[in-house]
């Protein structure tokens, strides 16, 4: 029998992230279409010539996109809202990115002027850190077929002499992440299946033999209209055209295994990484002439496989029937080529393996599994090897770490008094006013702070050098602050690049790429930190500036810390061990700095668990388990200090309901939250739950350009004050000001502070 290998996805954004390089030139009017569609070809053609020359067996087209794969599918289909103002099935370009990231009135950088919309709703995609534009349906439009982009990309393929399968998004996954306004979206399910029978036909004449069919919506909870969906869809698109490789990932297919394996379909993509218990049922259900696809190279993450145990697990079953070897999902979510990152130490980068090696690998199962293991000898015994290593190396392995750890006592999570009696000792030595103000940590990272970074770690500018510009960056924010009468000040955090990586940098047991970028959305990217060992602080990391910051004022100056659950969930984080138990390990790590920061003298410190919400599991029943070791780990961070000193935590989402009992537990004694843009909506739950501490409801949406005023942020608050009692309420903005210019920070906190001198006075 005999064993394909294929990539499900290759990275899009290039392997030094020419696509955003391209996209920004051409939204700054720097380059015209005709040169982005060149870069972008570019980027295909390299991709396909990797991947064949890597040996991969299944080639992927239309796993590129411009900016997001489910926004291509909404254009495909013609689910374009009413606002873009296009005619059904007519998008051009300009319309695309309008629909990506809403348009300001000026010319959209490719010779159309648009008025002034709103961009599509973005949200993660699964439980990823990439994120797609939500697709919108509205009442009484019809769906038309737009741009044949999956037939255009497989005939440029074609055309070079590449024959792949092509990628699409399919049917029942896209309308469970559509939202219907006041339609429910599988209202249009049959209207979305004759588009799809048209597209599969297209291929097919085009000479498709496959398709790969991605529903990862199969790995969740369903719900009886998705199943009989699921059910009526595949049968509709049975013998539409080419055959169809119905692709799942992110998780198992537990009570959803049936259902999936009677789709008339020709193959069935399985994560076994993510659920490597499921290989045995898939097997027992699975007909024999359909052609199983094995997701056993880990897709989500960047560490080396260790072959030798993969090739026991399906070694049986490649003696018996035709296989094909898979990442779990698309190579979309790691990064594109290790041997881009010099500067990672020879040690921890044995352990690793980005998109182009995990196509090795599976070259080395391959032929492993075709030729015999002698045929690949050496790359078998070198991942043997590396994994072995990796169980002993005192790089990861650390024993006073793992024994903090194991010896943490229930007494380390619990603050020593209740909420009411801390709150009497923080009044008394923070002398607040009522709704008390405060920003949420960060301020403008001006081109000139960006700068000063990057001379920095060029070289250009010594440290002393640095330091002193960032002395005068705080001491400037420390003075306007007093100025404009905030109560509660903050430094500012210009010394920090990112909340994650700043903390990642100064502990052991973080790496850092160079090259390292995964797509975040449309042209932004993250270069996540590698979790690869057991996590201790070595030093202070943030008093030194907490202390300068004081220093330079008499009103209380918050420490800013980001939390144990955000910093894990913003990392590739380790498989070797629990989440958990990396988690606790960074849970004490930010305990040491939370004491320190007392110990200063500090009254106030704020743990930001921003990415607290983004860890939920794909599957409802595991939602508690998650959220308990998730309260925990914060509890552990934050409980080691006196009732006096004021625990508050940000988070920036505004959907809580269904978390809110788990919130309500981190204990903490002031919370700032998401809510401008929702009409203080979401208070109605923590009313409910009879949220005990205070609350600081953002009144300033800064994921706007536009300033608000006074009026509209006292209106909000008095919403507020329908829910909650006047003083349990702080006033503050829905998250850090970091992306802001200073012109517009400032008239909006000169209103922030005025709206609260308002309310004071009422
Ligand atoms: N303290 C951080 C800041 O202000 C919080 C950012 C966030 O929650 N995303 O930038
Ligand atoms: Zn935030």
């Amino acid at each position: 029998m005999t064993v394909t290998i294929a990539t499900l996805g290759f990275p899009r954004i290039g392997p030094r992230r020419e696509l955003k390089f391209a996209l920004e030139k051409f939204w700054s009017g720097r380059i015209g279409e005709a040169e982005l569609q060149e870069a972008a070809s570019g980027l295909r053609t390299a991709a396909w010539a990797r991947q064949k020359a890597l040996g991969a067996d299944w080639l992927p087209s239309n796993d590129f996109s411009l900016y997001d794969h489910v926004l291509d599918t909404s254009v495909m289909l013609g689910a374009i809202p009413s606002r873009y103002g296009a005619a059904d099935g007519v998008t051009d370009l300009a319309t695309y990115f309008a629909m990506a990231r809403g348009t300001t009135g000026e010319d959209a950088g490719c010779g159309h002027a648009h008025g002034s919309v709103t961009a599509g709703e973005m949200t993660k995609w699964f439980d990823t850190n990439y994120h797609y534009i939500v697709p919108e349906i509205e009442p009484g439009r019809k769906l038309a077929l737009g741009r044949l982009k999956v037939v255009e990309e497989y005939r440029e393929a074609q055309a070079q002499g590449y024959e792949t399968r092509p990628v699409l998004l399919g049917p029942i996954t896209w309308l469970s992440l559509a939202k219907g306004h006041g339609i429910d979206p599988f209202d249009l399910l049959d209207e979305v299946l004759g588009l799809y029978r048209v597209i599969l036909g297209h291929l097919a004449h085009a000479g498709a033999e496959w398709v790969q069919i991605d529903e990862p919506i199969l790995a969740t909870d369903l719900s009886e209209q998705q199943r009989a969906a699921f059910t009526r869809a595949y049968a509709a698109l049975q013998r539409s055209g080419p055959k169809l490789m119905l692709t799942t990932y992110f998780g198992g297919l537990e009570d959803n295994l049936a259902l999936a394996t009677a789709l008339p379909v020709q193959g069935l993509h399985v994560d076994l990484v993510r659920a490597p218990g499921q290989l045995d049922a898939v097997l027992r259900a699975a007909p024999k002439d359909l052609l199983l696809s094995l997701g056993v190279i880990d897709g989500r993450n960047v560490w080396r496989a260790d072959l030798n145990a993969v090739l026991e697990r399906v070694a049986p079953i490649a003696a018996s029937r035709d296989l094909v070897l898979a990442p779990s999902c698309s190579l979309l979510h790691v990064p594109v080529d290790l041997t881009l990152e010099p500067k990672l130490d020879a040690e921890v980068k044995q352990w690793l393996a980005f998109a182009v090696q995990k196509v090795e690998e599976l070259t080395v199962l391959k032929r492993a599994l075709n030729e015999g293991r002698d045929s690949v000898a050496r790359p078998l015994a070198a991942a043997a090897e590396a994994a072995a290593n990796r169980k002993v190396s005192p790089r990861i392995h650390d024993a006073a770490v793992q024994a903090r750890v194991a010896q943490a006592t229930p007494d380390m999570r619990e603050r020593r008094s209740g909420h009411a009696e801390r709150a009497r000792a923080q009044a008394e030595l923070l002398d607040l006013p009522p709704f008390p103000t405060t920003t949420i940590g960060s301020f403008p990272q001006t081109a000139e702070v960006r700068h000063a970074r990057a001379e920095h770690s060029r070289g250009n500018l010594d440290d002393a050098g640095y330091q002193q510009f960032l002395r005068e960056e705080t001491e400037r924010a420390i003075r306007w602050q007093e100025v404009v009468g905030l109560d509660m000040l903050v430094h500012g955090e210009f010394e920090r690049n990112d909340m994650v990586q700043y903390f990642g940098e100064q502990l052991a047991g973080f790496a850092f790429t160079v090259n390292g970028w995964v797509q975040s959305y449309g042209s932004r990217c993250v270069r996540p930190p590698i979790l690869f060992g057991d996590v201790r602080r070595t030093h202070p990391m943030t008093v030194d500036w907490w202390r300068f910051a004081q220093g330079l004022t008499d009103k209380p100056v918050k420490g800013m810390l980001t939390g144990p659950v955000t910093i894990l969930n913003w990392s590739f984080v380790r498989d070797d061990q629990p989440r958990e138990t990396s988690c606790r390990q960074i849970a004490f790590a930010i305990r040491d700095e939370v004491q320190d920061l007392e110990a200063a003298g500090c009254r106030a410190i704020q743990i930001d668990e921003a990415a607290l919400r983004e860890g939920l599991p794909l599957r409802k029943r595991d939602w508690q388990q998650y959220l308990d070791w998730a309260v925990d780990c914060f509890r552990l961070s934050a409980a080691g200090v006196a009732d006096g000193t004021q625990i508050h935590t940000h988070m920036c989402y505004s959907e809580f309901n269904d978390i809110l009992p788990s919130i309500g537990t981190m204990d903490t004694d002031v919370i700032s939250i998401e809510t401008a843009r929702s009409q203080m909506e979401l208070l109605e739950a923590f009313a409910k739950y009879r949220y005990p501490s205070a609350i600081g409801p953002g009144v300033y949406d800064i994921h706007s350009a536009r300033v608000p005023g006074e009026a509209e942020m006292v209106e909000l608050m008095r919403l507020a004050q329908q829910h909650l009692r006047p003083e349990q309420l702080w006033v503050n903005p829905d998250c850090g000001l970091k992306t802001r210019k200073w012109d517009e920070v400032k008239p909006a906190i000169e209103a922030m502070v005025a709206a609260a001198r308002t309310l004071r006075a009422a």
